[in-house]
């Protein structure tokens, strides 16, 4: 099984809603604020890729890109414009090492930890930075602390040459970094954890619908409380 932090945070919040994903397969259509977030990503990996110079670029990025999507749409286009306006441009200018990077790490003969990290910059020969950008209207950083811890996992069997992780939260909206290094003594734990969750996941029958404040953006929703 290929096992991702979305994955795994779809299975905490609502076994229903991780059967109908996962299990049957059912099609879950992109809502807009998930658009609007892939394409803040893209105009951020494109930011590096094509070498932009200023913020302005930045915009104008987005606003093509999101030409005949859910978000070419006023408040979603000033969303962006004030998000893009306080980047940090000078970070581009960092030695990147990748920017959406895909790991896929084997844990066990059936299982491969998988994911896409947004950027990875080089600090000294021994430290790497691992950037995650975050589009959220609030800085709910503890509901990532696995996100890191998986991560900083994956880093660490990809780029075993550097000692030191440091894992950046970076919450666009707010401008600001929220800098954590994972113990070492985590990574011990993880291989555990994907094991058990996988079996757990692998034997479940009842797949218990969970209302929370997420079932707004559901796909499933009306058939759960419709
Ligand atoms: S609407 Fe809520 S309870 Fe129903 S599947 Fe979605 S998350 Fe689960």
């Amino acid at each position: 099984m290929d096992l991702s932090f979305s994955k795994i945070s779809t299975w905490n919040s609502c076994k229903y809603q991780y059967y109908c994903k996962y299990v049957l397969l059912m099609d879950f259509p992109t809502n807009q604020y998930q658009e609007f977030g892939q394409i803040i990503h893209q105009v951020l990996e494109n930011a590096y890729t094509k070498k932009f110079k200023t913020r302005n670029d930045l915009i104008r990025e987005f606003y093509k890109l999101a030409k005949g999507t859910q978000v070419n749409k006023a408040p979603f286009l000033k969303d962006a414009q004030q998000l893009m306006f306080q980047f940090p441009m000078n970070e581009l200018s960092n030695q990147v090492v990748d920017v959406e990077y895909r790991f896929k790490i084997p844990v066990t003969e059936d299982i491969n930890l998988v994911g896409v990290i947004d950027r990875i910059d080089i600090i000294d020969d021994d430290t790497l930075l691992i950037t995650d950008y975050k589009t959220n209207k609030a800085m709910d950083l503890k509901d990532y602390v696995l996100q890191m811890q998986l991560y900083n996992y994956a880093i660490k069997c990809s780029f075993p040459e550097y000692k030191k992780r440091i894992l950046d939260w970076y919450y666009l909206r707010f401008n600001k970094h929220n800098q954590v290094v994972v113990p070492d003594k985590v990574n011990d734990k993880i291989k555990n954890f994907c094991v058990n969750i996988v079996n757990d996941m692998n034997n479940e029958t009842v797949w218990t619908k969970n209302k929370n404040q997420y079932c707004g953006f559901c796909p499933m929703k009306e058939k759960c409380f419709g």
